[in-house]
Parts: structure tokens; sequence; C-alpha cells
């Protein structure tokens, strides 16, 4: 028996990860993609998958609901309204429990229009499960029941977190969005040391403290970004909002 909170990424399809939280023998998973890396990593180590976590109803993160739920027919489910196979419907303000945690919801619209992040405390450490609201080095794009303007405020939310936070988005996109970021900022030190270490190898989770370093949609406020976004863009611009729709704009064509 296990008494303490272990957080186990699982491969999905090519690049996405399903975060697997266990605790004694119960496991929750977030965002069950597909069925079959979650049934065979709970029969392995004996654990009752209890609960799953829904950010947001695109296929690579609900397509294994139905066949989990058919074979572990306990397991109850958490979504927004628009996750059709929830067995409870959450949202901002929302609180879920499992064992001693309290699990907070927020309401973290961009990528679409009602994605969900889970916050989990334990002791001094706050977990946090944004989906496709921020990535390592980048964020989701904006599909089109999302907008820029809500992910920008999603992510300034996230960013008034403790800087130890730990962050575990759904993808590994990290090394193409450092590309990304090493176009944005050049001459930063952080973002061309987090490109050679991201080769062929797992970066999440990161920490907030990370991110603030080397994720360009967290520095839109910083005077040599907007300067080269409103250079790149050919536009001037001061504000942090229209700093960050020019720059998720500009990633959409890197
Ligand atoms: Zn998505």
């Amino acid at each position: 028996m296990n008494s303490s909170l272990k957080i186990i990424a699982l491969p999905a399809f090519d690049d996405n990860y399903i975060w697997l939280l266990t605790y004694n023998d119960e496991a929750v998973c977030v965002d069950a993609g597909q069925a079959e890396p979650v049934l065979n990593y709970v029969r392995q180590h004996n654990l009752r998958l209890v609960q799953m976590w829904t950010t947001h109803p695109h296929g690579d993160h609900t397509g294994g609901i139905v066949q989990l739920k058919r074979a572990l027919p306990d397991c109850r489910i958490f979504g927004a309204r628009d996750i059709p196979t929830s067995d409870e419907i959450v949202g901002e303000g929302s609180t879920i429990t499992w064992q001693h945690f309290h699990i907070n919801v927020w309401h973290t619209a961009g990528h679409t229009a009602n994605h969900l992040t889970y916050v989990l405390h334990d002791d001094e450490q706050t977990h946090l499960f944004c989906g496709d609201t921020l990535f390592s080095a980048g964020c989701g794009r904006v599909f089109p029941d999302g907008r820029a303007d809500w992910l920008h405020h999603s992510l300034q939310r996230i960013n008034r977190q403790p800087e130890n936070t730990l962050l575990y988005p759904a993808h590994e996109y990290t090394a193409n969005n450092l590309r990304f970021a090493a176009h944005i900022e050049p001459d930063n030190p952080d973002i061309q040391a987090a490109l050679s270490a991201a080769q062929h190898t797992p970066t999440l989770p990161t920490t907030l403290a990370h991110e603030r370093h080397i994720n360009p949609f967290l520095r839109v406020h910083l005077p040599d970004v907007q300067q080269r976004v409103s250079k790149l863009c050919s536009l001037d611009m001061q504000e942090d909002e229209a700093v960050f729709i020019a720059l998720r704009e500009l990633k959409n064509h890197f």
C-alpha cells in the first residue's frame, strides 16, 4: 500500500500524455484519450480506477472513456456539459473529492469554449492539469469555439499560481514550441538551454517558474517580446492582449 500521491505519465497516440494519479489502491486519470494504456497500468498495479477527469471534448482526450467505463463501470466521469459521457457535470468553482484531496475545477476557456483545468493541492505543492490550455513553451491552438483573448486570460490565471506549481499539459510539444520561442526571443539563453535539453526526452511536468523563463505566451508583457512581435507583424503593439493574440497567430503559421 502506497500512501503518497504519485502522478504518472502514460504515453498515448504520438505525443499525448494521459496523467494517472494514484493514492493507496485507487487511481484517477485525466483525459482518457485511449483506454489500453490506462487499463494495462491499473491491472498491472492492482489499482482501482475510481474517477476520470476530462478537460475538453477533443477525441485525443476522450476517445478511451466509453471503453474504460464498460470495463470499469464504477468509475465516475467528470467533465463540462460538452462531454456527453460525464456522470457529473463540473465547471468553474466545482470541487471534486478524491481520497482526502479536494480538487478545484477552473473554467480555462480559449482552446475551446468550455475547457476545464483541474487543480489539486497536496501539502505545499499545487498540481495543475491544464489539458490543451498551456504547453511547455507554448499554448493550445484556438479552435472555432474558442477565443485567443479567453486563452490569454486563462494563461494569466495559471501564471498567478506559486512559482513551484507543477503543470501537467496533455501533449509533449515542447521541442517544436521551443523552436518558435527561439524565433521570438533569439537571445534568450534559457530557451536555448531548454531546446538542447528537450530533444527526444519527456519534458513534463514542467514548473511555472521554468515556463516564466521560456514560454513566450507568458512573456507578452516584456518589451523585447512586444517589439519582436510588433516587428514580425509590422504593427506597433503595446497591449499585452494584442501581443498575445498576434503571437498565437504567428505560431499558427510557423
Ligand atoms: Zn484539444
